[in-house]
């Protein structure tokens, strides 16, 4: 039985960019259920992430101790979960003792070794108001740019492109405009997985009469329920989607006055996609030239036509290309700009979308302002009382590289997991490891933590209350339902304190003051008060005036580039940088499962979560598993050129025969110690969905 709950508390979920609201129902300071609530993205529907994953925050293993590493504890790299290796590696502390030994050290480095031997990582599972802050103290405090978050593992070129291609790195329109659409494409998605109420809002869709396409190499649940699949082959998406727009142009089904009216560079994109037939694609990405045309006809002719895809997509090195192909389909069709149109990159985390715009990337101050560009240097130089550093600074897999040259020294880690989430990992754990100095903060002792000289015992999601940006640009309120543990506190105190010793003198009381400050140089959310907030719960940006309901559906008009106008931008097949070879036969495509989140340090510390899905697993097509010699439920190592694992092979025939799918949230089979740190040179996204490997039993 439910035990009977003494306070409830209206919040969003912490996992997916979906941003599902939901109610936690507080006894005796702990959450005991949690309740979907009428969210505009989920109208009470919960996933099972949503409702069963919050007891990670009661979780035993919870840091409520400031620690500092013991002085002869090596920085092995490898990580131990053993409580009494723990108390090996490091010593508690006082919170001033470990903020002076973090602040002082960090301040060292640069006063020493000057502003840019410093970085800093944010969490896209932090509310706008952390992000915010996290990049101000690495541009002011600190002294440059080089402050990234995990956005650049995930949709860094899908932003990318369209912020070349139409002005803006969001969505165009909200994930509920499925229901208005009469085509709908998903793309290298597989929402039931890791969108999973958005995937409920494209069932009923299809309910009502609109055909979903559903294009993926890996057959995912909901190509189940789609009017066409197209299983193309891993890696030939801009083959695919050329051949599509080949097929438009020849048949004379783009949309001449909206090319004409509010694009340029049509020309180009129709001279390049002349030599991409659906013919000739065809052999190459292993769907056949009747049903390109078919699938190209459907899009271009429908009434309302959307696209909304995922890390298929944008975790190539060509991810940028792959990304421009689906701007230009709708700029070339007119599908974009009306209700049940557009171009919808669904967001990975909750806040992803909320800490990029707050400007947690190392090229942009918040909104989308470039650093280099004079005039928003200006602007923030007045707004922050002090000289910036207008080089734009390095991403999160350029830092790795920089620590073992010597230019990086000190890091601060807030909220992320790079000796997890980065590719090739044992690098990064070499890198962080190698750094002088390293802070972090967070809840548990995760593999980057472990690697740590100072670690500050942080709050998990429902021990505070900040603003979160879901996909579809809805700013929601995350609301603090218990208190941390023990010594644990608020980031957003942390943050201040650790600025304080990098000597800015910051004093903000609540958290609406900071969203305050954000609002006042972010024209984007200008409209947007917090009283606002509490009194509606949601509301969308662009909100430019306190009289501005908000804009789920942008571009109705122009586009926000200086012409008003889109761009086309062409793109060519660039191959895999690692194709398979005689040593490494096979492809591995990494990417999440239903029930775990990420690294897992959350969800795999949630009972009912790990009860569901308790190992790592690797899943293989059955005819792959059979010619090993191997069953279901078999150890298997997948080994490529950076390292290997052992875990489980699952038989899994939505996989295609020769590529092998794994989940990388399991500390004890990391897989991304295996996967490709080479880089889209537009997004500096690295290419997880490839990677050569070679695979036996046990
Ligand atoms: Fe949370 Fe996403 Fe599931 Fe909604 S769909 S409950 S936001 S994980």
């Amino acid at each position: 039985a439910l035990a009977v709950p003494d306070k409830q508390v209206d919040s969003v979920c912490p996992y997916c960019g979906v941003g599902c609201q939901l109610t936690y129902n507080i006894r005796d300071n702990k959450i005991v259920f949690v309740e979907g609530r009428d969210g505009p993205a989920n109208r009470e529907r919960l996933c099972v992430k949503g409702r069963y994953g919050f007891d990670y925050a009661h979780h035993p293993q919870r840091l409520t101790v400031p620690l500092i590493r013991r002085l002869d504890a090596p920085k092995s790299g490898e990580f131990s979960m053993d409580p009494a290796r723990v108390l090996d590696v490091f010593r508690e502390a006082t919170w001033e003792e470990a903020l002076d030994a973090a602040g002082g050290a960090l301040a060292r480095i640069r006063d020493t070794h000057g502003k840019r031997a410093l970085a800093g990582f944010g969490s896209a599972k932090g509310s706008n108001e952390e992000a915010y802050l996290f990049q101000k103290l690495v541009r002011t405090g600190f002294g440059s740019n080089n402050v990234d978050h995990c956005t650049r593992l995930c949709h860094a070129s899908s932003v990318a492109a369209l912020l070349e291609g139409i002005g803006s790195g969001a969505v165009s329109n909200p994930v509920m405009d499925v229901t208005l659409a009469e085509v709908v494409i998903v793309i290298g998605a597989n929402p039931t997985v890791n969108h999973p109420v958005a995937a409920t809002w494209i069932k009923n869709a299809i309910r009502n009469g609109t055909r979903l396409v559903v294009c993926d190499p890996r057959r995912s649940d909901l190509a189940r329920s789609a009017h066409r699949y197209l299983q193309f082959k891993p890696d030939t998406d801009v083959a695919l989607l050329n051949a599509m727009m080949h097929t438009i142009v020849a048949e004379g089904l783009v949309d001449k006055d909206f090319i004409a009216s509010r694009t340029i560079g049509y020309a180009e994109l129709e001279q390049n996609v002349a030599g991409y037939s659906p013919e000739l694609m065809a052999p190459i990405c292993g769907v056949d030239a009747d049903t390109i045309r078919y699938v190209a006809r459907l899009y271009a002719t429908s009434k309302a036509s959307m696209i909304l895809w995922g890390m298929g997509i944008s975790q190539h090195i060509h991810g940028t290309d792959n990304a421009r192909c689906l701007i230009a389909l709708a700029l070339m069709t007119g599908q974009i700009g009306r209700p049940g149109t557009g171009l919808h990159p669904l967001r990975g985390q909750n806040n992803v979308q909320g800490a990029s715009d707050a400007g947690l990337i190392p090229m942009m101050f918040p909104d989308y302002q470039r650093v280099d560009n004079p005039q928003a240097l200006a602007k923030f130089e007045q707004a922050w009382g002090m000289p910036l550093d207008s080089t734009p600074g390095l991403t999160v897999v350029e830092i790795m590289h920089a620590i073992p040259r010597g230019e990086i020294r000190g890091m601060y880690i807030m909220g992320e997991n790079p000796a997890m989430s980065d590719p090739d990992a044992n690098h990064a754990r070499a890198s962080l490891a190698a750094l002088e100095h390293l802070v972090v903060q967070d809840i548990f002792l995760t593999e980057t933590a472990y690697l740590a000289d100072v670690i500050l015992p942080a709050s998990a999601f429902p021990e505070k209350t900040g603003s979160f940006t879901n996909t579809d640009r809805l700013v929601q309120i995350g609301r603090q339902a218990i208190d941390p543990p023990g010594q644990a506190r608020q980031d957003l105190w942390i943050i201040q304190q650790m600025a304080q010793r990098l000597g800015l003198d910051w004093n903000y009381g609540h958290v609406s003051e900071v969203f305050d400050e954000m609002r006042r140089i972010m024209p984007s959310i200008g409209g947007i008060t917090w009283d606002r907030l509490e009194r509606e719960h949601a509301v969308t940006y662009p909100c430019t005036t306190e009289g501005d309901p908000g804009q789920p559906v942008v571009f109705t008009e122009q586009f926000p580039r200086e012409s008003g106008r889109a761009r086309f931008v062409p793109a060519d097949i660039i191959p895999a940088d690692e194709r398979p070879d005689s040593a490494y036969p096979m492809v591995l495509i990494t990417g999440r499962q239903l029930e775990h989140w990420h690294t897992g340090s959350m969800t795999r510390r949630t009972a009912v979560l790990d009860a569901i899905e308790p190992d790592p697993v690797a899943l293989v097509h059955p005819l792959d598993l059979a010619a090993l010699g191997g069953q279901p439920g078999d150890v298997i190592t997948i080994a490529s050129r950076r390292g290997e694992v052992a875990l489980y092979a699952r038989a899994d025939d939505s996989s295609p025969r020769g590529a092998i799918f794994v989940p990388f949230c399991y500390y004890e089979a990391a897989i991304n110690r295996l996967t490709n740190a080479a880089l889209d040179p537009f997004g500096k996204i690295p290419e997880f969905k490839y990677c050569a490997i070679r695979v036996a039993l046990g």
